[in-house]
């Protein structure tokens, strides 16, 4: 697929990608990847679900995930070291269920 217009949201250079699916801008390939769930039929993620896991946009108003805690393992290091054991499919263990029940 190639960029006929040039989206100013998704400079070049940039990681920083659009999802074609539900149309959010994403700061990351890594936050795209994040919010698309479930296997074998993959959904996006609702903006409803994306703010219970503390994600927000930043600045130039594109997702990103949830701010890590100072002091925790960083993404790169922590993935190299856990990677035998972590299969990746813990996506799925999100209890959507508490999804609602948050109003007034
Ligand atoms: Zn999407």
């Amino acid at each position: 697929m190639s960029y006929n217009a040039r989206d100013s949201m998704l400079p070049i250079g940039t990681d920083k990608c659009r999802c074609t699916v539900c149309g959010l801008y994403l700061n990351s390939s890594h936050a795209f990847e994040k919010h698309r769930v479930g296997y074998p039929e993959r959904r996006c993620r609702t903006v409803e679900e994306l703010l219970l896991l503390g994600w927000s946009t930043n600045a130039t108003g594109h997702w990103i995930t949830a701010k890590r805690p100072a002091g925790s393992v960083t993404c790169g290091v922590g993935a190299a070291i856990g990677s035998k054991s972590y299969s990746g499919a813990g996506v799925s263990s999100m209890p959507l269920g508490m999804a609602v029940s948050v109003a007034g």
